[in-house]
This record gives C-alpha cells, sequence and structure tokens, in this order.
C-alpha cells in the first residue's frame, strides 16, 4: 500500500498545492495519474482519475482492513476511505449518510459505487439471512451485474454505460450490520431498444442471451443465429462490436448473480423471455392493416413468446382505437404508422422489463430493519453525442441539480459558515448553475420542460411549435440559444451547462414527453396468457380520463426533486470523477480536458474555499503542519502513542 506523499508536485490533499491555480492542480492531477494514484482529496471531497487499467493491489483484499477504522488522512486518499468516513460517521451519529459519485459519462461512477458497496461488505457483520440461501450482501453486490445487463449499453463514452440513473440505499441495524437495500431508478433511455447511435450497442442483456444461451434456451425462445439477425442490434448488417465485453461468460455471471439475488428459475425465465420478445419484435417486418397475414416470420415467434394470439399482436400494431363522444372506432394506421407503434411497444416492453427488475431486486434485499442508512448516488453523467435528445436533457439536468446541490452543500455552506462566525470574509466567486436549473425547470417563467408539458397538451402541437416557442420565450435567456433552421431534423436548441453548450434536437421530444402507449397495445398485453406478460404494462386507465396526463419530463422534474430533498437530510460525501481522456485509455491524460473538467466542477473555488477557511480559523502554517503531522508517512515506525497523542491534540 502506498502511503500520503508529499511530494510539492503531486500532492495528497490540493489544499496543500503551493500553486492554487487551475494549472496547478491538473499538474497534480497527472503528476499523480503518471504514478497510478489516482485518488487525490479537497479536504473531505475526493477526487478520482479514471486509471481505465486495473492498478495492481489498489483494491486487494488487504485494503479495506488497511482503511477499517482509520481517519481518512491517515492513509492514502482511496474510495475506501469516503465509504469508511460515511459508515463510521452513520453508526456514530446515527445520522443517515449519502454518498454522491458524479462525473462525465466514462469517468467512473459505477466502479467507484461498487466499491464503495465492496468495502461496506467488506467491514461489516453479517447475521441477516432471513431464510435466504444467499447473506444480504451477497444479494446486495449480486445485484449489480443484474441491473447492468438490462440497464447499462456500450456507448461512444463507456463501454458499460449505466443507461438509468441510480440510488442505492444500503440499509443497518443500530450495530452497522446490513439488513437489506432499496435502490430507487431514475429515468432508462429507451430509444436505444429499437435504434442505438451508430458503433453503439443496445442493452446489454440482448447480445449476452445470444451469445451465452444453452440451446435448449435458444430453441424455446426461437434464437437462431446472433445479433446480426436483428434489426435492432445491427445498422445495415452490422454489429457494434466490443472487445472488452465477453457476452457469453457475462451472460452465465448475470444469470447465476440472478440466482445470488434470489429470482427464482421462473422469474429468470420470465425476464429473459420478455428480452427476447422483444428482439423477435424489432424484426417484425411489412406490416399493413390490410394485409390478414403481414408482420413475417417474426410477428408470430412474438406473439407466443408474448403469450398473445397472432391476430392480436397484428391488430395492435396495425390499428388504434379512438373514443369519441363515448363511442370508439378503430381505425387502420398506415404502415409507417405501424413500424412506429412496433418500436413503441418494443420500447414500453422493455422499459417494463427494466422495472420488473428492479422490483423484483427490491423484493428480494427489502427489510422492516432499516434503522441507519448511507446512500451511493450513482446517476449517469453529464453527456453530449451527436444527436442529443430528451434523454439528455434529462441527464444533463439531473447533473445540474446535483452541481447544484454540491455548490449549496460545499462552497455556499462552508462560506456561510465563515460569515456566521464573523470572520473577515472576501467571498470567493464561483459559477451558481441555478439559473440553468431555472431555464430548464422553472414554472414562472416558463422553462425548457414546461413549455414541453404545454405543447403535448396543444391540439396542434408539434416538435416544429415547441422549437417556435422554445425558441421565441427563452431567446433571450443567457444561456439558451437557437438556430433559426426550419428543417426541423436540422434545428437545435443550445442549453449552456455548467458542464458545456448542449445542442438538442427538438425532433421527437413532443413523443418523448408524452410516454403514452396507445390502448391498444396496452389492451393487447394485458390480455396475454401469461400472467407475469399481463400485468406488465399497470393497470389499464379508466377510459374517460379528464385529467392531464403525467408527462415524462413532469415526472423526471418531480423524482429528482425528491431525490435533492432525500440527499438534503443526509450527511453528504463527495466523490467526484474525472475522465483524463475521451478514448478510454489508460497512461493518457489529456491536460486540457482535465483542466475543462476542474473548471466546470468549481474545484479551484473548492480549494481557495477551504484554505481560506484554514487560514482564517487558524495560521496556515499551523494547519500545514497538522496536515503533515498526521500524515503517518512523517513518523517513524514505532511512535505510534507518540502519534496518536499529537492526533488527539491537534
Ligand atoms: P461511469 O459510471 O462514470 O459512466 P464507469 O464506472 O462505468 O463510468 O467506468 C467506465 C470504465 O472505466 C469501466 O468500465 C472501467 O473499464 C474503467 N474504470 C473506471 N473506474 C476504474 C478504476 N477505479 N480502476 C480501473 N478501471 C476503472
Ligand atoms: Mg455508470
Amino acid at each position: 500500500m502506498h502511503k500520503r506523499i508529499y511530494d510539492k508536485t503531486a500532492v495528497d490533499d490540493l489544499v496543500l498545492l503551493t500553486d492554487i491555480s487551475e494549472d496547478g492542480i491538473v499538474a497534480n492531477l497527472q503528476a499523480r495519474h503518471a504514478k497510478d494514484r489516482i485518488y487525490t482529496f479537497i479536504g473531505p471531497v475526493l477526487l478520482s482519475v479514471n486509471p481505465f487499467k486495473e492498478i495492481n493491489g489498489l483494491y486487494s483484499a488487504a485494503m479495506p482492513k488497511a482503511y477499517e477504522g482509520k481517519y481518512a488522512y491517515e492513509n492514502a486518499p482511496h474510495v475506501f476511505a469516503v465509504a469508511e468516513d460515511a459508515y463510521r460517521a452513520m453508526r456514530r451519529t446515527r445520522r443517515d449518510q449519502a454518498i454522491l459519485v458524479s462525473g462525465e459519462s466514462g469517468a467512473g461512477k459505477t466502479e467507484a459505487a461498487k466499491k464503495i458497496m465492496e468495502y461496506v461488505a467488506a467491514v461489516s457483520g453479517d447475521r441477516f439471512n432471513r431464510g435466504h440461501e444467499h447473506s444480504v450482501k451477497e444479494r446486495l453486490i449480486q445485484s449489480n451485474p443484474v441491473l447492468e445487463a438490462f440497464g447499462n449499453a456500450t456507448t461512444v463514452r463507456n463501454n458499460n454505460s449505466s443507461r438509468f440513473g441510480k440510488y442505492m440505499e444500503l440499509l443497518f441495524d443500530f450495530d452497522g450490520v446490513p439488513t437489506g437495500g432499496r435502490i430507487t431508478k431514475y429515468l432508462l433511455e429507451k430509444p436505444r431498444v429499437v435504434a442505438p447511435a451508430a458503433g453503439e450497442r443496445s442493452f446489454h442483456v440482448f447480445y449476452q442471451l445470444l451469445a451465452g444461451a444453452s440451446d435448449e434456451e435458444r430453441g424455446r425462445l426461437s434464437l437462431g443465429g446472433g445479433p446480426e439477425g436483428f434489426a435492432s442490434l445491427s445498422r445495415e448488417g452490422t454489429v457494434a462490436v466490443v472487445k472488452a465485453l465477453d457476452d457469453g461468460e457475462e451472460y452465465l455471471e448475470m444469470r447465476s448473480a440472478m440466482g445470488d439475488v434470489g429470482f427464482d428459475a421462473q422469474l429468470q425465465e420470465e425476464l429473459v423471455s420478455l428480452a427476447a420478445a422483444v428482439l423477435h419484435i424489432s424484426n417484425v417486418a411489412g406490416l399493413s392493416a390490410k394485409g390478414a397475414g403481414s408482420g413475417g416470420a417474426a410477428l408470430p415467434i412474438a406473439a407466443a413468446l408474448l403469450g398473445v394470439k397472432d391476430d392480436a399482436l397484428r391488430g395492435a400494431l396495425t390499428h388504434r382505437t379512438i373514443v369519441t363522444a363515448g363511442e370508439a372506432i378503430r381505425t387502420p394506421l398506415s404502415d409507417g404508422e405501424a413500424a412506429a407503434t412496433r418500436d413503441a411497444l418494443a420500447k414500453a416492453l422493455y422499459s417494463a422489463t427494466f422495472s420488473a427488475v428492479v422490483t423484483e431486486v427490491n423484493e428480494a434485499i427489502k427489510t422492516d430493519a432499516s434503522h441507519l442508512t448511507t446512500g451511493i448516488l450513482d446517476i449517469y453523467g453529464f453527456e453530449i453525442f451527436g444527436v442529443n435528445s430528451f434523454e439528455q436533457l434529462c441527464i444533463n439536468y439531473a447533473n445540474e441539480k446535483l452541481q447544484q446541490l454540491f455548490i449549496e452543500l460545499t462552497v455556499l455552506s462552508e462560506q456561510q459558515e465563515y460569515a456566521e462566525e464573523g470572520i473577515a470574509w472576501t467571498p470567493v466567486p464561483f459559477f451558481d448553475n441555478r439559473v440553468v436549473c431555472e431555464l430548464i425547470e422553472g414554472t414562472k417563467p416558463a422553462g425548457v420542460f414546461a413549455w414541453l408539458d404545454e405543447e403535448c397538451v396543444m391540439p396542434q402541437g408539434s416538435d416544429t411549435t415547441l422549437y417556435e416557442k422554445l425558441a421565441k420565450n427563452l431567446v433571450s435567456h443567457k444561456h439558451f440559444a437557437a438556430t433559426t433552421e426550419k428543417d426541423l431534423t436540422k434545428a437545435l436548441f443550445t442549453i449552456t451547462h455548467y458542464a458545456g453548450d448542449v445542442g438538442y434536437s427538438p425532433a421527437g421530444m413532443l413523443e418523448k414527453n408524452r410516454d403514452t402507449l396507445f390502448r391498444d397495445l396496452h389492451e393487447m398485453i394485458a390480455a396475454s396468457a401469461k400472467p407475469f406478460v399481463a400485468q406488465l404494462l399497470g393497470p389499464l386507465p379508466g377510459k374517460a380520463t379528464q385529467k392531464r396526463p403525467v408527462t415524462a419530463g413532469f415526472q423526471f422534474r418531480q423524482q429528482m426533486g425528491e431525490l435533492v430533498k432525500v440527499l438534503g437530510k443526509c450527511e453528504p460525501h463527495y466523490i467526484r470523477c474525472i475522465k483524463p481522456n475521451d478514448h478510454k485509455k489508460s497512461g493518457s491524460f489529456d491536460a486540457d480536458r482535465v483542466r475543462h473538467q476542474v473548471r466546470y466542477l468549481g474545484l479551484l473555488e473548492n480549494v481557495q474555499v477551504r484554505r481560506a477557511g484554514f487560514a482564517y480559523r487558524q495560521l496556515f502554517t499551523v494547519f500545514a503542519t497538522r496536515y503533515r503531522l498526521l500524515s503517518s508517512s512523517c513518523w517513524p515506525k514505532g511512535s505510534g502513542d507518540a502519534r496518536a497523542d499529537c492526533v488527539a491534540i491537534l
């Protein structure tokens, strides 16, 4: 294990930097990156620079022991130090803790979140199996491969990108022994189910299934060849290949993890069969309301897997029933509309399958003995793609909210403390991103989501009218811009986020925000002969509902509001993940790319506020000495007691 180092060019804690500047921070991170020291502190905040490679011994079995019961300054910076801090604070103060892991897509959030779970599992007791074959800790940890199979995908940014947000609460008894857990998930990026972007993949489970299913399973699910045989997994016959993933191997691991979590054989089969059904649905072709046998060979296969009659599936894909003045009129769809309806069904079924996975995991880890909580937030990172749509708007909005919370709980609250202590104080200026949050979530004046909701209920509302309204009403906002493009497919509106400018395409936004499934599809699924499938989309809504339907954007805003409230009640811990390059490459540190992140994360301000606070409260030399003294590397071997005394005095 490496000890803390006091090399001036690579300090463990940026508060000790001699060159307090963006360049100083970047140079320090670069020097540490070169030495495989991926973790650095700013006071209690941990920075983690993705190494894109395994670092020898960094998470060895001995490591949790080295951090257990220690204060963060006693060891080299590590994700385990943060986990220990939270775990100890939870037991000592009995306050709920939250570890907020943030960073761009591919920066290392999910890996960090898993390490936290592993740490807690390694240092805590074990006595709550409640009749399960596997311990609660095993169930919690094994939920990861299951959730990742159904909720993660390869993107251009990350081979294993989480396409859903996750807040995992670890629950404990009064002694800090894990009793169970609770997962809250946020919006799954479902367009990927039918149309992954160029060079990207759909959700892992599809490829895993095709590579790893047994012959018996293949036969039962009518899965002959590989992903190239499925319209949703290949683009013009080519499939995005990810060398780093062994899908067949992962399938077996995922199935075994399902068993460990507590999914019985039948449930596992139901879930896998739904994934197969979604694949076959995407292959349904040549749909026509007039052709009695249309839909191709894939239609009867999909129908059988769903437990519905061929004609029922075909009918629901090619017709729409509209109720006006109490009278139901069933009209045929055009071939294009039928294809869009097929895609809508695939997305809705997959999204519901993912929700079912989360519900079942929650069922397997639930507990009534939840006295203490440590939550781990691993939400999709800020991202900019070639085409950014409704999903990116939600994802980037979530990141704005978390950045805001970070500012409130660190930079703002620390400065407020100084003010309350009557310290003569020159405030550190920083970018307060509240103004961007307002631009997106505001209602008075209406922000982007409010306009989106408004257009959804306008009889003549369309993506074009939405675009016109946004451009007209928000153009004077400092963080908003819109092109004057008439062609909707080229039109963009740009939001200047805390982390950069993102151009969003309005095309398809209204539909995604409405997120309604046509009743014909819902009724067809609800009539399935398979009880698991029949209940998948929930109860059918009442026919004559006058209520304004809840939009996806509204739900997401509400969820974010609740999340921020929950987090606000916890004692926060921060892990800020940084991406050293955009090529998923080890040994490569793009200083400009890192500087950009250092800037928008407000790390310089973070360092300044902490340093200044210390400097006012105690002479800086005292503060620096304290840091040095507390570091075990400054003490000769065998001086444990003297050091402990010193720590106590300080
Ligand atoms: P995020 O969740 O932020 O999008 P991930 O946690 O999935 O990113 O990390 C992306 C990839 O980077 C991982 O699949 C892994 O290959 C690599 N990686 C991330 N963190 C580490 C780490 N601490 N050590 C080694 N490799 C890592
Ligand atoms: Mg992730």
